[in-house]
């Protein structure tokens, strides 16, 4: 009886120490972009205030070696450069953040994100915030973490940063080391230990490597490193039996699109949870899949709703955290369960 009673307070002291490490979180995918055009500071101050656990930045180097929070290597899709500076175009048609400088950059306006149609700018998300509205700007990457770390003093709470190293290759190709740019931004800002509040994320595994090898020790810290996979091809390995076990030795957890969690043939009466989670935390990674978004139509076939989507994630795939475009919406379920 003494023994079974001994038992039953360390199983719950186990539970309880497990459920503590294993707290859901909510990230904040290019800010409240479902709400506020993405990456804006407005639309990381609007995601803070509706209580998303971290913060994403993509960053993108400029021509002035200065880091801005872009999506894109291009800034097409988002600002009116074309409008601006239209001789600047390259021989594809686009205009790459590289080309400018950070002056030129802030001069620009930024906006919900949009295509050509016969000339005319037609928004992606037609629900979302309306283009051409108010005025936005595109800013660095270290005045959006002193929004952050601001915002985190005059609350009290300790949100985190959740950056992304957009297009390494790329830069490096042009002459630049951006991992190196952004991890001495990280050191600078306070972000050195796994404990801290930041994921530092990529597509590449070979940048990975590198940053995990040489660019942290060589600035004497540690960030925590997510591995994004967006299919099954670029990195086949990963999917064998010990792929997550090789990776584990690189990262502390993926961000795998979400087709590769639930695919994208479960239907409502057959839903198909890959073994993606499962041998991830086994491997002991973390696992944040991207994108999940309310607008119409982005709501996958096989859930009710949005709130479906994310209890069948969370719940059902046991997943540790998300990206979305709606921060607000993933808060209150997580509150409400
Ligand atoms: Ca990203």
């Amino acid at each position: 009886m003494a023994k079974a009673k001994i038992l039953g307070a360390l199983l719950m002291a186990a539970t309880i120490s497990s459920s503590a490490l294993a707290q859901k979180i909510v990230i904040a995918h290019r800010g409240a972009s479902g709400y506020l055009p993405e990456h804006t500071l407005e639309a990381k101050a609007m995601a803070y205030a509706m209580g998303a656990d971290y913060i994403e930045q993509d960053v993108v180097m400029t021509r002035d070696d200065q880091m801005i929070v872009l999506h894109d290597i291009t800034l097409d899709r988002t600002t009116d450069v074309a409008d601006q500076f239209p001789d600047r175009i390259r021989d594809d048609g686009r205009y790459y953040a590289i080309d400018f400088t950070l002056q030129e950059i802030r001069g620009l306006n930024a906006s919900e994100g949009f295509r050509l149609r016969d000339g005319e700018k037609e928004q992606s998300y037609s629900s979302r915030f309306p283009i051409g509205s108010s005025s936005f700007r595109v800013s660095t990457f270290q005045e959006e973490i002193e929004l952050i770390q601001g915002l985190n003093k005059s609350t009290g709470k300790d949100i985190g940063i959740y950056p992304e190293i957009k297009g390494p290759e790329f830069h490096r190709a042009e002459g630049k080391d951006i991992s190196t740019a952004v991890v001495n931004v990280l050191k600078e800002y306070g972000y050195t230990t796994r404990q801290d509040k930041v994921f530092l994320q990529c597509f590449s595994f070979e940048e990975l490597d590198i940053i995990r090898n040489q660019i942290l020790p060589a600035a004497g810290i540690e960030v925590n490193l997510i591995q994004l996979i967006g299919n099954a091809e670029s990195y086949p390995w990963m999917f064998d039996e010990d792929g997550m076990n090789k990776l584990a030795d690189y990262v502390d957890g993926i961000g795998p699109e979400k087709g590769l969690v639930i695919t994208r043939n479960s239907t409502r009466d057959e839903i198909e949870i890959t073994d993606l989670v499962q041998r991830a935390h086994d491997a002991g990674l973390r696992v944040h899949p991207y994108t999940y978004r309310s607008d119409p139509g982005q709501v996958p076939r096989y859930a009710d709703s949005f709130e479906d989507l994310l209890e069948k994630h969370y719940f059902a795939a046991d997943v540790d955290g998300l990206f979305t475009d709606f921060p607000d919406k993933a808060v209150r379920f997580l509150q409400s369960r």
